[in-house]
């Protein structure tokens, strides 16, 4: 048996991508005012901004595309994704969204009222924003490890039970429910372990909490618990992803993950006590319940995503890239998010600038260097991302300052990894000209995807 594990796929369609100079790279950053965000994707060679709603759709669902039925209620399609979605969360009631920040903004707009507090592993940025938004509190409760890029854990996205417990006591009227998001974007897409996800539900219970899971990449947090958690080995994807999600009384999704599609989500909900605010407040913001923000075309494509989605060979193929990288970033000495996580590899931009005050957000400075030396694009997860400007001028800033580089799903080969290996190591070798930047403008709410910056020195 060879070893090389390859893309289990091949490609019937491409999509050219345009080298630029440094030169021209410079200039178009400092009009994107040193914010890749504000790039334009046709001038960015490898994108790995982010893995939402950017992979490829396979021959399949593009066939299902034109299956869609456009009725505006009752449409086949819906029924379709209805069936995929009750088989593998177990759950009642299915409603679709367009994207996973509508069926957050949906589900707590239902739910939640001012002055309560949402604990969760980590809150990813739009799921705090729209809390935040709501005056609930979002405490993150990852344990310990999680929080330590270097250290090797297999299950990093764990929540910390003697934490939640204690906040129970503590807190326990303030709480609507208790969040799980698997796998941990925010804590660098970290898994979640079945024996964390089943105690974590059971201490909720007992406490009379529900357990929201937020599962935009349940099927890469599947195939972890897969290749780590003792007594899963032979156990198929399609059942850890169903045992996973037995323990949850709701969920938020964004398709645009492990849904295999450009655009879409759902709320899904075992019981009926949410259903009808959410429905209601479905049709306020989405659209009526059976398509809610998506056309039939894109409910039939999300159908075929999500079986896709839990092929174990994809799933094996996919872990793996970012693991293969990771290799390569050990061989420069370019510290990062250990073990690699499902869909990214997290630079720990620390390891690459260990002098520049954190003030200049080294991370920031790091991605744009990745941009200017070889046309990549990363994201910033750093203090820009997760810190404040406070009333009086003053910043609080986050405990760590990575660089996410997200993998697009069945979208870049493996030359395009050793590419980009080899531009990480160069930038590595030369970070002493690496320059930081400071903050010249900036909304309230989520200001690395709009703030404005200029070199700090
Ligand atoms: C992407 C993401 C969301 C938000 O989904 P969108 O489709 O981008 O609105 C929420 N939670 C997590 C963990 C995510 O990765």
């Amino acid at each position: 048996m060879p070893k090389t594990l390859i893309e289990p796929f091949r490609i019937k369609s491409i999509e050219p991508i345009k080298m630029t100079t440094r030169a021209q790279r410079e200039q178009l950053l400092e009009a994107a005012r040193l914010n890749v965000f504000l790039l334009r994707a046709e001038d960015v060679l490898i994108d790995w901004l982010t893995d939402s709603g950017t992979g490829a759709m396979s021959s399949r669902q593009w066939g299902a595309v034109m299956e869609g039925d456009e009725s505006y209620a009752g449409a086949r399609s819906f029924y379709r994704l209805e069936r995929v979605v009750q088989e593998l969360t177990g759950m009642a009631h299915f409603v679709p969204t367009h994207q996973g920040r509508a069926a957050e903004k949906v589900l707590f707009g239902a739910v939640c009222e001012r002055g309560q507090l949402v604990p969760n592993n980590c809150h990813f940025d739009t799921t705090r924003a729209n809390l935040e938004y709501l005056g609930v509190e979002a405490q993150d409760l990852v344990i310990a490890e999680g929080l330590q890029p270097s250290l090797v854990h297999p299950f990093k996205g764990n929540i910390d039970l003697a934490r939640v417990a204690a906040l129970l006591e503590t807190e326990g009227a303030r709480i609507p429910f208790g969040m799980l998001t698997v796998t941990n974007n925010t804590g660098g897409g970290q898994p979640v372990s079945m024996a964390n996800i089943r105690d974590y539900a059971a201490l909720l219970k007992r406490h009379g909490k529900p357990l929201v899971m937020d599962v935009c990449r349940f099927a890469e947090n599947a195939m972890f618990i897969k290749m780590r958690e003792p007594g899963y080995a032979q156990v198929s994807i399609r059942a850890i992803v169903q045992e996973m999600f037995s323990y949850a009384d709701g969920c938020t999704m964004s398709a645009k993950k492990d849904g295999m599609v450009n655009m879409g989500g759902f709320i899904a909900l075992r019981d009926d006590r949410w259903i009808e605010p959410v429905r209601n407040g479905l049709i306020l913001a989405e659209g009526f319940p059976t398509y809610g923000g998506l056309a039939g075309r894109d409910l039939e494509a999300l159908a075929v995503g999500l079986e896709e989605g839990i092929d174990e060979d994809y799933l094996r193929y996919r872990l793996r890239t970012a693991e293969y990288l990771g290799e390569r970033l050990e061989a420069a000495g370019v510290g990062f998010m250990k073990p690699t996580g499902g869909h990214a590899v997290y630079i720990d931009a620390r390891t690459v600038l260990p002098q520049m005050p954190v003030a200049q957000y080294p991370a920031w400075a790091l991605c744009n260097a990745l941009y200017l030396e070889g046309g990549i694009r990363g994201v910033e997860v750093g203090s820009v991302m997760f810190g404040k400007r406070l009333a009086d001028g003053t910043e609080t800033f986050h405990a760590m300052e990575l660089v996410r580089l997200a993998f697009p799903r069945r979208m870049y080969t493996q030359s395009h990894f050793d590419y980009a290996a080899e531009v990480i190591a160069e930038v590595k070798a030369k970070a002493a000209a690496i320059r930081g930047v400071r903050i010249t403008k900036q909304p309230r709410l989520l200001r690395h995807f709009t703030a404005e910056f200029a070199w700090a020195s």
